[in-house]
């Protein structure tokens, strides 16, 4: 935190959440010990153009000359945008380890209430993190779940996105993505089930800080395909907006994989989609649309969850073979499936069949 006054000195401090309020109060008090002079400013949404310009409009106004983004992913995304449109540095201060966007020099932007409308790409990362164990274990243990998720999808993205790149701080990136997912796999569980085992302090520095590190080396192609596709698209819905980033990406990474295994042709995706299924479950992460509470959206809802991944520019067009919404249909419905005998796959075969005359 001493750090904070070498890079400004009237920060605008920015977060959102009740359940952080003490902490940022907390964070807010350090600062003026310091002898700065911070602005307290609250976010009423996800990171949307309605509270950056007004938050943009208070920072001017009080000549604020840096930000303090304190809280989850969203939070950080906005003050980083905020500092990006400012042109004053940014300070991140993750209060969970559910994202690893308090590294990353990008941004996604949703509207007020909570779809995902865009990414910006921001000019550099954050000039300080400030990644303080005491702030991130009072977090619930459903926002590590989530950066789990989100962290192991780096692997799964830029395997299939960069795998085969001749670029070496690409190949570097896609290395490190793989070693993340074992750590991940081996640690994660421990880490949910005791806090005090020091296989959390690896898993959460894996999910906020190592994980923001393979997009940063590798570049935008290594950081998301078609879970963040399939995640943005499932932003579009109401009715999954209570879940968390990385639970959405999650369930990305499952139908990702079901549609390398179906349209791709790749025998090996189904057999890592079969092994993930029971660790997701572990960790008591989305594995089907009934735990992302779409157990009730109707076909026009998953279609247009469909439309929004396969947009024209969407990070799904990264994946080696073309996917339509019809396809990414099929993909999403049965990604849950463990359809390891040959009449359930005729089933689900039928099933999708069925869906595409629909379509
Ligand atoms: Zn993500």
């Amino acid at each position: 935190m001493d750090l904070v006054g070498s890079i400004c000195r009237k920060p605008i401090m920015v977060g959102r959440s009740n359940a952080t309020s003490l902490l940022r109060e907390n964070i807010f008090n350090d600062l003026e010990r310091l002898e700065l002079r911070p602005i307290s400013a609250e976010l009423d949404h996800d990171c949307c153009e309605v509270d950056l310009q007004r938050l943009h409009s208070i920072a001017l106004s009080k000549s604020c000359d840096g930000v303090v983004a304190a809280g989850g992913g969203k939070v950080l995304d906005a003050g980083k945008l905020l500092a990006h449109r400012l042109g004053v540095p940014c300070i991140t201060v993750p209060l969970s380890a559910s994202t690893c966007a308090g590294w990353t020099a990008l941004a996604n932007v949703y509207s007020p209430e909570g779809a995902f409308h865009h990414d910006e790409v921001l000019n550099s990362c954050p000039e300080l993190i400030i990644f303080d164990h005491g702030f991130v274990r009072q977090a619930p243990a459903r926002t590590l779940a989530s950066g789990i998720a989100d962290a192991l999808a780096k692997w799964y993205e830029a395997s299939i996105s960069s795998g085969s790149s001749r670029d070496g701080l690409i190949q570097q990136a896609v290395q490190m993505a793989r070693v993340l997912r074992d750590q991940l796999l081996i640690d994660g569980p421990t880490a949910l089930r005791n806090q005090d085992d020091p296989a959390w302090a690896r898993v959460a520095e894996a999910c906020a800080l190592t994980a923001g590190l393979v997009g940063g080396i590798g570049g935008a192609r290594c950081r998301t395909v078609a879970a963040h596709a399939v995640h943005n698209g499932l932003t579009q819905l109401q009715g999954c907006h209570q879940m968390l980033h990385g639970e959405k990406v999650g369930y990305g990474i499952l139908v990702q994989l079901r549609l390398e295994e179906i349209i791709g042709g790749h025998q090996l995706a189904g057999q890592a989609r079969r092994q993930l299924l029971p660790f997701l479950k572990e960790l008591d992460l989305p594995i089907n649309l009934e735990d992302l509470g779409l157990a009730k959206a109707s076909l026009a809802e998953l279609q247009e969850v469909c439309r929004f991944a396969c947009r024209e520019g969407s990070d799904i067009h990264h994946l080696p073979f073309p996917v339509s919404a019809g396809g990414l249909l099929e993909a999403l419905v049965a990604a849950g499936d463990i359809d390891s005998t040959s009449s359930e796959r005729s089933q689900n075969r039928q099933k999708h069949n069925d869906l595409s005359e629909i379509i």
